[in-house]
């Protein structure tokens, strides 16, 4: 069944064309992952799936709401990262994550989220003081703690170092065991290939292809060839 489907989704921000006929389809219970360059057009995409940031034009169902006609709905049962700046910098961590839990019907336990997310020790500091990783893997426990049934995940372990960046895999193939379905956003290829069941490989603002890390590879042949090698032939470019 599919959980999310994108069709002909077109923005453009002034003259620059973000978004050009972004089709696609996201299956329940899998791990979508959008792949491209800086630039290609990734996070307006989610944005507008997430009901943030509103299309020029094309259409959008997310378990068949429209994100922008049935925005408080979507907030249930979606979980989205929070940007710096929407989290207020004097709450302490803990504070924050019983917080956003009693928004939502039937909340993840935060306690537990909070020490998946290696947090527990700073549960009483606050938000400004945290370092980056710390408020990164914040901003993944808050979009987890509804127990979404679709959580998006923009760049989910940017700025992590790798036994953090280990964990969080981990803890999302858990959550996905648990029935929800993940977006992810990102240009990190190792991430892409671990996690993905399948990725749209998007460059400026256009689905080049969807398929599976392993058919992606084997579309361009050879033994040796890596995921890397596979977005480079498809695209003529690299990820960076
Ligand atoms: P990605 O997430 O793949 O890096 P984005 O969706 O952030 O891509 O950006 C796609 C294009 O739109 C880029 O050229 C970017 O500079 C431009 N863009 C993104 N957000 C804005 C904005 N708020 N105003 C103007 N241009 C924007």
């Amino acid at each position: 069944m599919a959980v999310i489907e994108v069709r002909d989704l077109h923005k453009r921000y002034g003259d620059t064309v973000a978004v050009d006929d972004v089709s696609l389809t996201v299956e329940e219970g899998e791990i979508f992952g959008i792949l491209g360059p800086n630039g290609a057009g990734k996070t307006t995409t989610v944005e507008c799936i997430e009901g943030v940031r509103a299309a020029d034009r094309g259409s959008i169902s997310v378990l068949g709401l429209d994100p922008m006609r049935d925005r408080q709905e979507l907030t249930r049962v979606l979980g989205a990262q929070l940007q710096e700046g929407q989290i207020p910098e004097r709450l302490q961590v803990a504070e924050a994550l019983e917080l956003y839990s009693s928004f939502y019907p039937s909340p993840a336990d935060w306690r537990s989220l909070m020490a998946d997310l290696d947090l527990t020790s700073k549960a009483r500091t606050r938000y400004g003081k945290l370092s980056g990783g710390q408020k990164q893997r914040l901003s993944i426990a808050l979009a987890l703690i509804g127990n979404p049934k679709v959580a998006i995940l923009d760049e989910l372990t940017t700025g992590l170092d790798p036994q953090a960046r280990r964990d969080t895999w981990a803890l999302i193939k858990r959550v996905r065991e648990n029935g929800t379905t993940i977006v992810l956003v990102t240009h990190f290829m190792e991430e892409a290939e671990r996690l993905c069941d399948r990725l749209a490989l998007i460059d400026a603002g256009r689905v080049v292809t969807v398929d599976t890390p392993q058919g992606l590879i084997a579309r361009v042949g050879g033994e040796k060839t890596s995921l890397e090698d596979a977005f480079i032939q498809l695209t003529r470019k690299g990820l960076s």
